[in-house]
C-alpha cells in the first residue's frame, strides 16, 4: 500500500527547502509531524498547519514514513543515532532522507536502520527553492523497488519528478556528481561572461546568445538572469552546502580510480570563496567573488 493523504509524515529539517515541503504535504492532506532546531522554523510551519514536537525523537510517534532536509550527514548521523530518532521509529517505519549526504554514510545508516525493521530511502532533490515551493523538483530515489514504489505518492507530492536510479545511496551519489556538474558551471561560464564584460559585451546580450547556443546551461538560463544581473543574489541555496556536495563528489570519483582534475580545480576555487565569503554567503555569489578576486567587482 502507497502513502496516500492522511498518512502520518514526521519532517526533520524546517530550512529554505524543509519548509516549502512541508507547506505542499499539509496542503495534500498529510498530518505532519515536524521539527528543527530552531525554534523560528519550528514556528514557520506550525503557521502551515503542521504539529510541531519539541525533541525531534517524537517526530516519530504513529509516523508511516520520516522525512529529513538536513544539511549534510554529520547531522543526519547525529540526529539518528545519538538524538534517538531511529531508536524511536517503529519498524515498517520508512525513512526518507532528502538532503544531499555522503553516500557511503547512506549505506551505513540504511544498513543499521534494516536492522531494525526500518527499510530507507535517499530521495535528493535538484530544482531549488523556486522547485519546491511549486513541487517541480527532479527527485532522485535510491532504494529497494518496494520500498520507493510506498513512498513515491509523498515524493511525488514534493517533486513532481520522481526516478529510481538504483539502490540505496545512488540518489545521493548522482545528486553529488549533479552538482559538480552545476558548480562547475557556474564557476566557467561566470569566468567566461566576466571576460566578455570586460571586453565590452552587454551580459544580457551574452545570455540571450549563449542560451540559443552550444555554450548554455543551467547557470546561463536560470542563475544568472535570475539571481546575478538583478544583483540579488538570493537562490536560497548556500555557497558551503554546494563545496559539500563538489567533495563528495570529488572524493567518489577518486575512489572509482577516475579523478576529476577539473573537479578538484573547481573545488579549490570553490573552498578559496568559501573561507573569504561570510556564511551566510549563497552559492551564486561565486560570481561576485570571482569578480573582487581580480580587483574588477562591480556589483
Ligand atoms: P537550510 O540550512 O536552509 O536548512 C537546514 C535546516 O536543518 C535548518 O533549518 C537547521 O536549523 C536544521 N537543522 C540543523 N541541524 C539540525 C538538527 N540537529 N536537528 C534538527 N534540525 C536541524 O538548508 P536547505 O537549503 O534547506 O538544504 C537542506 C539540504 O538540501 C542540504 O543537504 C542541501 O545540500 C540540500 N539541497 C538544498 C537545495 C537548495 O536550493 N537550498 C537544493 C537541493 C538540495
Amino acid at each position: 500500500m502507497t502513502l496516500q493523504p492522511g498518512a502520518t509524515l514526521g519532517f526533520v529539517g524546517l530550512g529554505n527547502m524543509g519548509t516549502p515541503m512541508v507547506r505542499r504535504l499539509v496542503e495534500a492532506g498529510y498530518e505532519v509531524r515536524g521539527y528543527d532546531t530552531d525554534p523560528e522554523a519550528r514556528e514557520r510551519v506550525a503557521a502551515l498547519g503542521a504539529t510541531v514536537v519539541s525533541e525531534v525523537d517524537k517526530v516519530a510517534a504513529g509516523a508511516d514514513a520520516v522525512l529529513l532536509m538536513l544539511p549534510n550527514s554529520d547531522v543526519v548521523e547525529r540526529v539518528l543515532y545519538s538524538d534517538g530518532l531511529l531508536e524511536a521509529a517503529r519498524p515498517g517505519t520508512v525513512l526518507v532522507d532528502m538532503g544531499s549526504s555522503r553516500p557511503h554514510s547512506t549505506r551505513t545508516v540504511a544498513e543499521w536502520a534494516a536492522s531494525r525493521g526500518v527499510p530507507m530511502v535517499d530521495a535528493p532533490v535538484s530544482g531549488g527553492v523556486g522547485g519546491a515551493e511549486a513541487g517541480t523538483l527532479t527527485v532522485m530515489a535510491g532504494g529497494a523497488a518496494e520500498d520507493v514504489e510506498h513512498v513515491r505518492p509523498v515524493l511525488e507530492r514534493i517533486g513532481g519528478k520522481v526516478q529510481h536510479v538504483g539502490d540505496v545511496g545512488a540518489g545521493h551519489a548522482l545528486k553529488a556528481l549533479n552538482n559538480l556538474m552545476s558548480a562547475t558551471h557556474l564557476l566557467v561560464s561566470s569566468e567566461a561572461l566576466l571576460a566578455g564584460q570586460e571586453f565590452g559585451l552587454d551580459p544580457e546580450v551574452m545570455l540571450d546568445v549563449v542560451n540559443g547556443s552550444s555554450g548554455r546551461s543551467g547557470s546561463t538560463e536560470a542563475k544568472w538572469p535570475k539571481f546575478v544581473l538583478p544583483g540579488t543574489f538570493d537562490s536560497g541555496f548556500g555557497l558551503r552546502l554546494m563545496l559539500k556536495d563538489m567533495r563528495i563528489a570529488v572524493e567518489l570519483a577518486r575512489e572509482t580510480g577516475l579523478p576529476s582534475a577539473l573537479g578538484e580545480s573547481a573545488v579549490e576555487l570553490w573552498a578559496k570563496a568559501a573561507e573569504e565569503l561570510p556564511p551566510t554567503a549563497d552559492h551564486t555569489e561565486i560570481v561576485r567573488w570571482l569578480q573582487n578576486e581580480h580587483g574588477k567587482g562591480r556589483r
